[in-house]
């Protein structure tokens, strides 16, 4: 499919993006976390160069091979009540669709989850649980899934009286915007329960015009687009890149929600920054950009009964 076009071959984005030298001998291929970058992302790339914010996120380098971090950096496993079901919040439970995104960002926490599909079992889960009123669909990455299988799996919800809210949380947008099809907007103009969009997306180096029709789109059936973002070492820790990152989006209409401090998993720590930077970020920005485009600047505590917010350096 043309859509599905990208890089999934290190010598393919090496040549493409025309590395040479030592820079060339910095990317890496890792079985366990393989290299996965869709066409409209790797076009935004500038040439010859392993330091922008996009090639830092999605390309595997030499840096993901130091040691330190954990596998499960937020406890996934022991929230889990099947294969497919995060239940870790009051009213909210997180059901893991799939284990495939439209691309492979290097810091992400979830890439030793061991997916398994188990879909049935989870929904039956959330049906006998009458304080689940909202289901997270998340992975991997919702959008990964077929029209059809979405479909099936939002109808089954929708049976389910006590579930009120149905959120998606999503990256394949940014990188393949042309998923947001005709008929999957019929889909979620169908839906019985109120839907909301939470798209991942961390600098403006991303996106487009065309993400952002994409994102009107969904914003015209009445569903709130929201965001999150990791903060990321070089790719959005300074004033500048989450000033432009976040009055972009104020402008298209699409509301900041969350900035995340970086979960440690093992081969992302050179992305870590420290959380006192965070917080200086985040006041600065607050001095800046009006209210609601300041994101709550937060971190995920294993055990903790929600995200917590970072407002000081005691937590
Ligand atoms: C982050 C998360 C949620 C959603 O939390 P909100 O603060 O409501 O956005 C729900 N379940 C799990 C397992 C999560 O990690
Ligand atoms: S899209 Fe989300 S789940 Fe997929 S690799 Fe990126 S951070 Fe991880």
């Amino acid at each position: 499919m043309e859509q599905r076009k990208g890089f999934k071959d290190p010598v393919a984005i090496a040549d493409y993006l025309e590395l040479r030298g030592e820079m060339r001998k910095r990317v890496i291929q890792r079985k366990d976390f393989p290299l996965h970058i869709p066409l409209r992302i790797a076009e935004k790339m500038p040439k010859g160069c392993i330091s922008n914010p996009l090639a830092l996120q999605f390309l595997p380098l030499d840096d993901e091979l130091k040691g330190g971090g954990v596998i499960d950096p937020v406890g996934d496993r022991k929230s889990q009540k099947s294969d497919a079901l995060l239940h870790k919040y009051e009213g909210r439970a997180l059901l893991l669709t799939t284990g495939a995104c439209a691309m492979h960002c290097r810091y992400c926490f979830r890439q030793n989850y061991p997916y398994q599909s188990s879909i049935d079992e989870a929904i039956s889960l959330i049906s006998k649980d009458l304080s689940i009123k909202e289901v997270i669909l998340s992975g991997g990455d919702p959008l990964s899934l077929s029209d059809k299988a979405l479909k099936d799996i939002m109808l089954r919800l929708e049976e389910i009286a006590h579930v009120e809210i149905i959120r998606f949380h999503t990256r394949f947008i940014v990188g393949i915007p042309e998923r947001v099809t005709a008929k999957f907007l019929d889909i979620l103009a169908k839906c019985s329960k109120q839907v909301v969009f939470v798209v991942h997306v961390n600098c403006i180096e991303e996106l487009d015009e065309d993400i952002f029709l994409a994102l009107d789109q969904i914003r015209a059936l009445s569903i709130p687009v929201l965001t999150q973002s990791v903060l990321l070492k070089n790719v959005n820790d300074s004033k500048s890149a989450l000033y432009r990152l976040f009055w972009k989006l104020a402008t298209k209409g699409v509301i900041p929600y969350y900035l995340h401090q970086l979960d440690r998993v093992t081969g992302a720590l050179h992305f870590e920054v420290p959380k006192s930077k965070g917080l200086k970020l985040i006041s600065e920005l607050r001095d800046c950009l009006p209210g609601y485009a300041v994101p709550l600047f937060v971190q995920e505590i294993p055990g903790h009964p929600s995200k917590t917010v970072i407002q000081s350096l005691l937590n």
